[in-house]
């Protein structure tokens, strides 16, 4: 019998992050990535910019950051990767993403409501074939791996096998991937509704299964308030209270049509966050998805919570939902902010052209994000909003060694961006032009803890 990766009743004890190396490895590059801030009373910079830079790592944990000269002189044993001059940052951070949508994305002409009735769910029907779920698994985790996403919070469906072929398949490629069964039990088609009890049942037994098996996560996963009862989400959140830590993902005001439908079905409610608050699944680790129409009071309480909003800006164009405000949400609450493909809403599995969308929205806004804000926002920016900042989001010594090589000039990138690549004069004017004019393309080498 082959060893396959499994949960952990088949008795896999799972991986552990490692690849196995033992020895260390150097990739030698042009290092650029956001910082922790260790100490308040000493803060460091925030953002590294080390031309001549080098990562050491060994058995998929990051033992050095800094000067080729100096991370080469601690580790002369190792192995070296020498990438020239090309950029290496962190692994993206995806924090919101349907992986049974990569089939319909680009479907055109409707808002969200009428957009989930003639194309989501449909779509979302056929994972009660494992088959299917298993190889939409495959090509969806194939995907995140080439456009550089090493760490992806993801919707599965309705099936609890959409989600048993999503972390089979990422727990092979060693992906840190948060999912959870998506819970819906009214206005959905019949195949795609489960119940109250069901809901949790199914949820528990994926939760118990897999969570915490190599580098995945189960999360917590109503769709959102229109297609789960009172029932439903007070059921659920009874299951978050019995596990505090587990990740809570779930949509919220992301639509004005949709923000009225929450009104008419829960008349109670103060609002649409107080529909989830109610049922306790607003808290640390909560991440809501879009977010766009919220009042000072939602953001106040949301901050209050310490939950986390995924800022999904190709999603909001295409389907002409809003424009998220991320200096308002900051502002207002200093909120815990990651960017989201919400793909098949979304357009790209590429983070470089879902932040050349975010830095339109703050241009837009008259709040217009810099380079840096850029990339955290893909960076540690999704790691502290899933509450994986401890481990992934930035290369700093002791997290995974998860991190990606761009290189302008990759022979498919465009002619356009190799020559603005070549007029540019310092690395934030290379970093955006890569943001702006670059897609998976331009991502030549992904090493997911410490492998590839
Ligand atoms: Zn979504």
């Amino acid at each position: 019998m082959t060893e396959q990766p499994g949960p952990r009743d088949t008795g896999s004890t799972g991986t552990t992050g490692s690849t196995g190396t033992t020895g260390t490895t150097i990739v030698l590059g042009h290092v650029v990535t956001p910082a922790s801030q260790t100490s308040s009373q000493t803060p460091g910079p925030t953002h590294l910019d080390i031309p001549d830079g080098a990562v050491a790592y060994a058995g998929g944990t990051i033992q050095a950051v800094g000067a080729a000269d100096d991370v080469r002189a601690s580790y002369p044993d190792a192995a070296i990767v020498d990438e020239g001059d090309r950029l290496i940052v962190p692994g993206f951070v995806d924090a919101h993403v349907h992986f049974p949508q990569v089939d319909m994305i680009a479907s055109p002409g409707l808002e969200l409501l009428d957009w989930l009735e003639n194309y989501t769910f449909p779509t979302e029907a056929r994972f009660a074939d494992a088959a299917h779920a298993d190889a939409t698994a495959d090509f969806f985790t194939d995907q995140l791996i080439a456009n550089g996403v090493t760490t992806a919070c993801v919707y599965s469906t309705v099936h609890p096998e959409s989600v048993e072929a999503l972390f089979r398949r990422a727990l092979e490629n060693n992906l840190r991937i948060i999912s959870g069964k998506v819970c819906m039990d009214r206005n959905a088609p019949e195949a795609l509704l489960d119940t109250p009890d069901s809901a949790v049942a199914d949820s528990v037994d994926l939760l118990e299964r897999w969570h915490q098996v190599g580098r995945l996560e189960y999360a917590i996963t109503p769709r959102f308030a229109p297609t789960s009862s009172d029932a439903q989400l007070a059921a659920l959140g009874e299951m978050a209270t019995a596990y505090p830590d587990v990740l809570i993902q779930t949509h919220l005001a992301e639509n004005t049509g949709e923000i009225a439908w929450v009104g008419d079905l829960f008349p109670d409610a103060v609002d649409y966050t107080d529909v989830y608050d109610r049922a306790g699944l607003v808290r640390r680790r909560s991440v809501f998805g879009h977010a766009v129409h919220l009042s000072e009071r939602e953001l106040t309480r949301l901050a209050a919570a310490e939950a986390s909003i995924a800022h999904c800006p190709t999603s909001n164009f295409f389907l002409g939902s809003g424009m998220f405000s991320l200096a308002r949400a900051q502002e207002l609450s200093g909120l815990r902010i990651g960017l989201g493909s919400d793909v098949g809403a979304g357009t790209s599995l590429s983070p470089l052209v879902t932040l050349n969308e975010a830095y339109k929205v703050s241009r837009m806004l008259g709040t217009p994000m810099d380079v840096p804000a850029l990339l955290r926002l893909a960076t540690l920016g999704g790691a502290e909003a899933l509450g994986v900042d401890a481990t992934v989001g930035s290369l700093e010594p002791g997290k995974d060694a998860d991190l990606v090589v761009l290189d302008a000039h990759a022979d498919a990138n465009s002619a356009v961006l190799k020559r603005r690549a070549d007029n540019a004069v310092n690395t934030g004017e290379l970093l955006f032009a890569l943001m702006i004019l670059g897609d998976e393309r331009a991502v030549t080498r992904t090493v997911v803890a410490g492998d590839g």
